[in-house]
C-alpha cells in the first residue's frame, strides 16, 4: 500500500496563556491522520507563520509523509540561505508533526520510535524567585514541599531589579538593571538559600547573558563552593570563545545554548568539553530530527541535555522535549514552566507533572492535540515583553 502523502500544512497562532504560540498542523491523504509540531518563536510569530504557510506548505504538499529525514534535509536547503530562528522554527513545526504522524501510524508514542524509554519519569526544574532573599527562600521551600528536587533561583528576575540605578538626564525607557550590583547579589542570595535548605536539593541559576564575560567568570568561580547543578547561559553566543577561559578557572557546571540556531555554535563547545549541559530551544534548531542527533553527539562527549522549556514553548514542543528526555541516556534535567488552565483547554493531552517528574500522555505520536475553536478565542498580540528592552545604568542597551 502506498504511504499517505501530505495534503495540507498550516500554521496556527494562539495565545491562551498570554504568550504567542505557533504550532503547525500537517494533514495527510488518509482521513483523520494528522500531526502537530511546535514552531514557537514568540517575538517573531508572524514571520514564522509566513515561512510555514507561504514557503513550507507548497514545498511539502503531495510528498510522502514517511520520509522525515529526506524532507528535513531538502526543506532545510530549499531556501539556499538556511538556519536562523524563523526558518528553523517553521521547519520544526513540520518536522515534529511528521514524527507525530509516524507515531500514530505505528500506534506508538514517539519515545518508542527513538529507542524506547530508559527512565520512567522526567525530572524537571522550576523557577523560584523573590524580591528579597527571604521571599526567595520561601519560594524554594514551596517547590520542595511539592516534591521538586531541582530549583532555579533568581532574585528580582533576570539581572535583578535595582531601585538605585541612577539613569542620566533624558534616559530612554527600558528595563534598567545594574550588572555590578547583580553580580554581587547572586553569591549572597544563593549562600542564604543553601544555609536554609542544605545540599540535598539541586540549585540552578540563570545569568541570561547579563554580565560582561570576565564578570561571568568571576561569578562562576565565586559560586563553586555552593555546588550548583548548573549555571545557565553565563555568556552570550557571540562570546563562545570565552568558555575556554571559564572552564580553565573553575568547576561550576555550565549549561548553554537556548539562543543557539546553528551547529557551528554548539559543536566546538560540546567536542571541547567546555560545557556540561546543552539546552537549545528544540524548535529553534529545526525540531526533533536535529535534536536527537545533537543529543547523541553530546552523549559521546559526556554532555547532558537540559532542553529549553519556558512558557514560550507550546505543549506540543514540551511533549517533544519529554519524548527525547525519556529515550536519551544522557538526559540531565528538563526546564518546566507549567501550563495555565486555558493552555490545557486548547491543547488536550498536555504532559503532566507529579512530585517533581513530568509524564507524557501515552497516546500514539507526541500525544498532544489542539482544539481549533478554542485556540481561535486567544488571538496573538504584538507587544514585546518588557524584559526584551534591557538597559544598563547609563541608558545603553544590554542583551536581554
Ligand atoms: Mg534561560
Amino acid at each position: 500500500m502506498a504511504a499517505p502523502t501530505i495534503r495540507d500544512v498550516r500554521a496556527i497562532a494562539t495565545a491562551p496563556g498570554g504568550i504567542s504560540l505557533v504550532v503547525v498542523k500537517v494533514e495527510t491523504s488518509e482521513p483523520g491522520l494528522d500531526g502537530l509540531g511546535c514552531a514557537t518563536f514568540t517575538q517573531r510569530w508572524r514571520a514564522v507563520v509566513s515561512a510555514v504557510d507561504d514557503y513550507l506548505r507548497p514545498f511539502l504538499v503531495g510528498k510522502d509523509v514517511s520520509r522525515i529525514e529526506d524532507l528535513w534535509q531538502t526543506a532545510m536547503v530549499s531556501s539556499y540561505w538556511r538556519n536562523g530562528p524563523v526558518l528553523n522554527n517553521a521547519l520544526s513545526g513540520a518536522d515534529m508533526a511528521l514524527w507525530d504522524i509516524k507515531g500514530k501510524m505505528a500506534g506508538m508514542p514517539v519515545y518508542e520510535l527513538l529507542g524506547g524509554r530508559c527512565r520512567d519519569g522526567v525530572a524537571v526544574y522550576r523557577h523560584a524567585d523573590g524580591r528579597d532573599a527571604e521571599a526567595l527562600v520561601a519560594s524554594v521551600q514551596g517547590f520542595m514541599d511539592q516534591g521538586y528536587r531541582f530549583i532555579r533561583c533568581q532574585m528580582g528576575g533576570y539581572g535583578g531589579r535595582h531601585s538605585g540605578v541612577g539613569a542620566p538626564d533624558g534616559a530612554l525607557p527600558g528595563a534598567y538593571y545594574d550588572p555590578d550590583a547583580y553580580a554581587r547579589s547572586v553569591p549572597a542570595f544563593l549562600e542564604r538559600v543553601r544555609a536554609q535548605v542544605g545540599f540535598d536539593v539541586e540549585l540552578l541559576h540563570d545569568v541570561h547573558e547579563r554580565l560582561a564575560p570576565i564578570e561571568a567568570i568571576r561569578l562562576a568561580k565565586r559560586l563553586e563552593p555552593l555546588r550548583l547543578f548548573f549555571l545557565e547561559d553565563p555568556l552570550p553566543p557571540e562570546n563562545n570563545d570565552w568558555f575556554r577561559m571559564l572552564r580553565a578557572q573553575c568547576a561550576t557546571p555550565i549549561a548553554m545554548g537556548e539562543l543557539f540556531v546553528h551547529p557551528a555554535e554548539w559543536s566546538p563547545l560540546v567536542s571541547g568539553g567546555l560545557i556540561d549541559f546543552i539546552r537549545v530551544h528544540v524548535s529553534a534548531i529545526g525540531g526533533l530530527t536535529p535534536a536527537r542527533k545533537l543529543a547523541a553527539v553530546c552523549e559521546a562527549f559526556g554532555v547532558r541535555t537540559a532542553w529549553h522549556g519556558p512558557g514560550d514553548v507550546s505543549p506540543v514542543g514540551h511533549a517533544a522535549n519529554l519524548h527525547l528526555d525519556l529515550a536519551c541516556p544522557n538526559f540531565g534535567v528538563q526546564e518546566w514552566s507549567g501550563f495555565p488552565d486555558a493552555v490545557r483547554e486548547v491543547f488536550p493531552g498536555c504532559p503532566e507533572v507529579r512530585r517533581g517528574y513530568a509524564y507524557v500522555s501515552e497516546a500514539p505520536g507526541l500525544g498532544v492535540g489542539i482544539d481549533l475553536e478554542k485556540a481561535a478565542r486567544y488571538p496573538c498580540g504584538d507587544r514585546l515583553p518588557a524584559w526584551t528592552l534591557a538597559r544598563r545604568p547609563d541608558g545603553s542597551a544590554a542583551r536581554p
